[in-house]
């Protein structure tokens, strides 16, 4: 740390993203991208894409791409909101809304705390069940901002749509954020909420079921006066957030949409037989929705299944949060990268005489 930064960020601990090595080819694991390319169509967007143009600033209300998510998920296109992934909705949720403090699971994404301490937005957090679901009655009603992951990361586990409804609907002047980044998956989605609702924010992102992570495209979905808050605070920051490429990658994404369902559907088949498989080696989880399984065995210390892995070019997740050491979290990559995972785990168990 210099002796310039400013006082108020000296404490601050930021997120840390899963690693992304470059020593070695590795089954990535690890941070829950796609295995699969992005549509055909995104690809020949790309390669018709006019690079000269990169000369001009993109469009900083991406009008088009903005038109086609209202036309495919029923709202109105003052109801979209773009960002250069959704981790930046997330940041300018916690900035715009937290004024009254947050709220939200203990065990949810980690970024959450980090957004709370940077805007300097007192948080709490509810416990989850014994199960890892969230307890939607706890949640309900907090009298402050509530982030709600569903389904939840790291575990997977999905709130029902009328367990969502409990939380949105019990508190009308409180922001629900609702972050759906797995949500093709399995989960059903908040969208359907939104005529009923103006404290509801859906928060979505390009990164994970349509295979565009590298890109940074994110979106938000709410009222109109939500959206335009998010605006105001995007303008108050960088007006151009999502670059020029992107926005027209995005719009082959949503042209190509029978694409990414296709893989989600590939992506959940080959979750629900690698968790086959895995049970019959011992292993437990809970029924994931996401494209992810949170595992765990007993005798089998995390960290070891992890360093073990990655010892093999397997990367994995592990998490210093002691609460959740006997875990990892293992993105679901294609047929071949998961049955080497599985191969692999059944060799280390082996070897640890379990
Ligand atoms: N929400 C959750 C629950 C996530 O796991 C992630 C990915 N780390 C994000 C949001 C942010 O994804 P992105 O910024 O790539 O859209």
């Amino acid at each position: 740390m210099s002796r310039f930064l400013n006082h108020k960020y000296a404490g601050l601990t930021a997120y840390t993203p899963g690693e992304q090595p470059r020593d070695r080819q590795y089954i990535k694991l690890n941070t829950n991208e796609s295995p699969y390319p992005p549509s055909p169509a995104v690809l020949s967007a790309l390669e018709e894409a006019d690079v000269a143009a990169l000369r001009l600033y993109s469009d900083p209300e991406g009008t088009s791409l903005r038109e086609k998510l209202a036309g495919l998920y029923g709202v109105e296109s003052g109801q979209v909101f773009l960002s250069n992934g959704s981790d930046d909705i997330l940041n300018f949720a916690f900035m715009a809304f937290g004024s009254d403090g947050a709220v939200f699971p203990s065990l949810t994404y980690s970024f959450y705390p980090v957004f709370a301490n940077l805007h300097g937005v007192p948080y709490e957090t509810v416990p989850l069940r014994e199960d890892f679901s969230v307890d939607a009655a706890i949640l309900a009603g907090q009298g402050k901002l509530t982030v709600l992951a569903n389904p939840n990361a790291p575990t997977g586990v999905a709130l029902s749509l009328e367990q969502v409804e409990s939380v949105v609907a019990a508190d009308p002047n409180h922001v629900v954020v609702v972050d759906e980044a797995y949500v093709d998956f399995g989960a059903q989605s908040a969208v359907t909420l939104l005529e009923k609702y103006d404290n509801l924010l859906v928060v979505m992102t390009f990164s994970k079921s349509r295979s565009m992570a590298g890109a940074r495209l994110g979106f938000a979905l709410g009222s109109r006066d939500l959206i335009q808050d998010l605006e105001k605070l995007k303008y108050a920051t960088n007006p151009y957030n999502v670059n020029r490429l992107t926005l027209k990658l995005g719009e082959a994404a949503v042209d190509s949409n029978e694409y990414f369902r296709e893989n989600a559907r590939r992506i959940m088949a080959t979750r629900s037989e690698t968790a086959q498989r895995l049970r019959d080696l011992g292993f437990s989880m809970p029924d994931s929705q996401a494209n992810f399984l949170f595992l765990t065995h007993p005798g089998l210390d995390g960290e070891v299944l992890y360093q073990k892995c990655k010892s093999r070019g397997i990367l994995i997740r592990h998490f210093s949060d002691p609460a959740i050491a006997g875990y990892n979290r293992v993105t679901i990559g294609t047929e071949t990268e998961m049955a080497a995972f599985v191969q692999e785990a059944e060799e280390i168990l082996r070897e640890e005489g379990l």
